[in-house]
């Protein structure tokens, strides 16, 4: 089972990856498909003289494909995603900075942390990636501006309240994410999660985003939901199980290195 979590954990990565180079790849395809058509009509039209400067063309867009999907290959192999022990406080506040910078001045960044928040086994790069997603979304959901709180908080869920959200009963941490901009119809919603659907612009959005994060999320034992209102904004809530064992002795000492809060 380990096994297969860090097989699908690592495809999620290789999707990340995909998403961005799958429009320079795109791109390569037509520049091939183009010199193709030229060199048929030529043919055709008995004008030999141009055929070899688009053979190589085409054969030059062919090696650069060929590199791309070798890279792909090369990072697949190499990627080992690692579930450990996580803080989630202390991961939002190695984040607080790139978060502010990524945001921008007309965000007001406000963090809401738990005391004494359980922790969660999950790889902390794919948790990083994920919570810096939901702020660029929130980002691109407030052009101008607005307010984001990330909070943390231990929740138990009885029966009810779980099957509620698709989780077993049991004790999850709760990330959420709240922006106060533009919030998603009833429609939007329903597709979010979806691999590729986006409503930004060619370009801006890659619609992998969320899909991403529902894997990541899925696969670590959570649940992600989105409550979300017109004109009033959004909040993303990703469950994640408690890990109910003690850190690992390294993971312990790092921590016991960091500043006391006051
Ligand atoms: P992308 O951001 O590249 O479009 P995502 O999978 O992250 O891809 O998001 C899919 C869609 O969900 C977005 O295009 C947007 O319409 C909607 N969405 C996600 N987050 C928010 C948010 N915080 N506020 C409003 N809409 C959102």
């Amino acid at each position: 089972a380990e096994d297969a979590l860090r097989q699908s954990q690592k495809m999620e990565a290789v999707g990340q990856l995909t998403g961005g180079i799958a429009h320079d790849f795109n791109n390569l395809l037509a520049g091939i498909t183009g010199s193709l058509e030229l060199i048929r009509t030529r043919i055709g039209q008995g004008r030999l003289a141009d055929v070899d400067r688009y053979l190589v063309a085409a054969h030059g867009a062919a090696k650069r494909a060929a590199a791309l999907t070798h890279r792909l290959l090369a990072f697949s192999r190499r990627q080992t995603l690692d579930p450990k022990p996580v803080n989630i406080n202390q991961l939002i506040r190695g984040m607080e900075e790139l978060i502010g910078r990524t945001v921008g001045p007309a965000i007001r960044l406000q963090v809401v942390e738990a005391p004494e928040l359980w922790t969660t086994l999950v790889d902390p790069n794919q948790l990083e990636n994920a919570l810096l997603n939901l702020c660029i979304n929130a980002r691109d959901a407030m052009p101008d501006g607005g307010r984001l709180t990330i909070e943390t908080r231990n929740v138990s869920l009885a029966a009810e309240a779980a099957w509620d959200r698709d989780l077993p009963p049991g004790e999850y941490l709760l990330l959420s994410v709240t922006d106060t901009g533009s919030g998603m119809p009833p429609e939007v919603v329903k597709r979010a999660f979806d691999p590729f659907f986006t409503t930004k612009p060619l370009g801006v959005g890659t619609g992998l985003g969320l899909s991403m994060i529902y894997g990541f999320t899925r696969q670590s034992g959570g649940q992600v939901r989105i409550v979300s209102e017109v004109g009033v904004g959004t909040m993303m809530k990703l469950y994640l199980p408690r890990h109910d064992g003690r850190a690992e002795p390294a993971d312990a000492a790092a921590e016991a290195e960091l500043p006391q809060r006051a």
